[in-house]
């Protein structure tokens, strides 16, 4: 199995996974998760905690937030979450979900791998914009950029 590292955009937080092919794998369009991706839905993954290394500070942020009163509305995080995000960039890479204390959640695009498997499930699908799930079928130009020219992607 291939070591998988995520990041922030700056570079200073990561997360290393040591293990096999993630069991879950999730897209989701509740409010929460657009909100924290500013994306119009959300791919997250769950790893087990004893394959997962970070490395790099972070800053949190709690849902529901400490005090208040529990969420009355449905979301992913609705039993509540804790955010670790880069201090100096603002990408958040991983997370603590109250449900499930063995994993951290983590943000699949923080890996920029496009050998990472795909979504086994997606959730909250009516709280996002209809052409979320069907963007290439939007009639738009398509830019077939081949990732060859201007220095490829970012590694
Ligand atoms: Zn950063
Ligand atoms: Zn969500």
């Amino acid at each position: 199995m291939p070591i998988r590292q995520a990041a922030c955009n700056c570079g200073q937080l990561t997360l290393t996974y040591d293990g096999p092919d993630p069991a879950r794998i999730s897209l989701c369009q509740c409010c929460e998760c657009q909100r924290r991706t500013g994306s119009v839905f959300s791919v997250q993954t769950r790893l087990p905690r004893e394959n997962v290394t970070i490395t790099g500070e972070s800053s949190t942020w709690t849902f529901p937030m400490g005090g208040a009163t529990p969420a009355t509305f449905r979301s992913c995080d609705s039993e509540g979450a804790t955010y670790h995000f880069c201090p100096r960039c603002g990408s958040t890479v991983y997370w603590e979900l109250a449900i499930a204390p063995d994993f951290f959640g983590a943000a699949v695009g923080s890996f920029t791998d496009q050998t990472f498997p795909p979504p086994v499930i997606s959730g909250f699908e009516a709280y996002g914009p209809d052409w979320a799930m069907n963007a290439s079928a939007l009639p738009i130009p398509h830019h077939e950029y081949d990732g060859t020219t201007h220095g490829g992607p970012r590694l």
